[in-house]
């Protein structure tokens, strides 16, 4: 089906209808409503995967991670605009899969929120996403070499990594950055049914079941891209096969909560 974004792809009747209906609406829809308080804990873990992920490497002044509200599928949850390492709970707001927040209230907001709202409209079984631009895993967004899994722990990479060109959407001269919700549905249909797809010339994303197993995958994916490199550059490297890498991510996704206590308690002094 051709979709309002120029792409070609499988969005569903119901889906497509709405998409249209978003674009011709636009302004004059009302303003959203919000989705009331979320769960505590959930934002005690949003927090905490801010503070990881700059902990471990993976974002620095820029990156970001949301998840989806516990109380309401059609409603996500990420910080203002600023750097994930200094977030409090006060920072986190409540959006709609637009990407509008609910109660701005003066904040400043992510450029690329779109990536998120984008990939939670296609993604139904997403229930948390990271943005980052981690300096290891750039290189294979930009080169053929394939980032592929070295070890057991990034089994979630088996079945290929997907890699988004911005220039088949934005044109040869776009500032490389997802800013409007086009640009985001580019980028959700290119990442597909797979939990991390790479962006050329920017970063990459990670998509996962929990915020948890979010921060897993993208510290994983870092990690992985080290590893990789150095055994490029030692020789010829056998990676796990498609069979291994998913018997493997199904073991560690039940396990994802023993780094998590590890990284926490580094991230958050305690
Ligand atoms: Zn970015």
């Amino acid at each position: 089906m051709q979709c309002f974004c120029g792409m070609s792809h499988d969005l569903g009747r119901r889906g497509f209808l709405g998409a249209l209906m978003a674009a011709a609406v636009g302004a004059q829809a009302p303003a959203p409503q919000s989705a009331g308080p979320a769960d505590p804990a959930l934002i005690e873990d949003l927090v905490a995967a801010n503070r990881i992920l700059y902990d471990q490497g993976v974002v620095d002044g820029f990156g970001h991670v949301s998840t989806r509200h516990d109380k309401d599928p059609n409603r996500y949850l990420m910080s203002r605009s600023m750097a994930p390492a200094l977030v409090t709970a006060e920072d986190i707001l409540e959006y709609d899969l637009e990407s509008t927040p609910i109660d701005q209230g003066g904040r400043a907001v992510y450029l690329e929120r779109f990536i998120h709202g984008e990939i939670y409209k296609l993604r139904p079984d997403v229930r948390a996403i990271v943005h980052s631009h981690s300096p290891y895993v750039i290189p294979y967004a930009n080169v053929k070499t394939q980032l592929r899994p070295m070890n057991h722990i990034a089994g979630f990479l088996g079945g290929g990594v997907p890699v988004f060109e911005i220039r088949d959407t934005a044109g040869p001269a776009s500032d490389m950055l997802i800013r409007n919700p086009a640009l985001g549905h580019a980028l959700a249909v290119t990442l597909g049914p797979r939990p991390v797809a790479l962006m050329r010339g920017h970063g990459s994303v990670a998509a996962a079941q929990s915020v948890r197993h979010v921060v897993f995958r993208a510290v994983y994916t870092e990690v992985n891209a080290r590893m990789e490199s150095e055994a490029l550059r030692l020789g010829d490297p056998t990676f796990l096969n498609d069979e291994e890498a998913a018997a493997a991510m199904k073991t560690n996704d039940a396990l994802v909560d023993r780094p998590w206590d590890l990284w926490k308690r580094r991230a958050m002094g305690k």
